[in-house]
């Protein structure tokens, strides 16, 4: 982890202070759920955020926004402890201009996973061939908006070809298909946090600058 800033204290601290439970006006508490603010690890931004896994069996979403609340680039670089992802930072950006990796797009989408136990907020990143299809799905007057139907997602395939299939599901075939209440899901819906822009980690540039090093020294 590189220290972005010398205030690393300052910072750390801050977080804390964000990240404890209200203190209803004392320091002074009492019981495990009142310690367990201060036990759990300190949260940075969007370390709790899930990713929405396609699988072969079609999993049922809500989209929460009609568009991507991020559209971005990626590296994808081996590294010693496997593969990993970096966001790209444009033109300045080490992993381009040092190491010369070609960076993909991104595009990230907050939605309801609803296949889930719980119905939770997940972040579905779509590279372009999905998100193609997104895009077509909600330019389609009898398919889109994304927000304006249920979708069940699958995929089929690996690597370079792997395939998508978007089928729309209608409010009034939940609970035939899928046992859900559409007006149950809407209120979750319509409750639901989404995730924004700070939910995607963006690795600060002297980490970017070490990696690219890395990457030429070995090769
Ligand atoms: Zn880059």
């Amino acid at each position: 982890m590189t220290i972005q800033s010398p205030t690393v204290d300052a910072t750390d601290y801050l977080e804390d202070s964000i990240d404890a439970a209200p203190k209803h006006g004392t320091t002074v508490q009492a019981g495990w759920g009142a310690a367990d603010s201060y036990l759990k690890p300190a949260k940075k931004a969007g370390e709790y955020a899930t990713d929405f896994r396609m699988t072969e069996q079609p999993q049922l979403v809500r989209f929460l926004q009609d568009a991507p609340f991020m559209v971005y680039e990626q590296h994808w670089i081996d590294r010693a402890q496997g593969k990993r992802s970096f966001v790209c930072l444009g033109e300045d950006c080490p992993l381009c201009t040092i190491a010369n990796d070609k960076p993909r797009a991104k595009f990230a989408f907050n939605v309801l996973h609803l296949s889930d136990e719980e119905p939770t907020v997940q972040i579905l990143t779509a590279a372009t061939t999905l998100a193609r299809q997104l895009r077509a799905a909600n330019d389609d007057p009898r398919r889109g908006p994304l927000t304006k139907y249920y979708w069940a997602l699958s995929r089929q395939g690996t690597g370079p070809s792997t395939s998508y299939t978007l089928d729309r599901v209608k409010a009034s075939d939940l609970a035939d298909e899928w046992e859900l209440d559409s007006e149950d899901v809407e209120a979750i819906a319509a409750s639901a946090d989404s995730y924004d822009a700070t939910a995607i980690y963006v690795s600060p540039r002297e980490e970017l600058l070490k990696v690219a090093r890395e990457l030429v020294s070995v090769n």
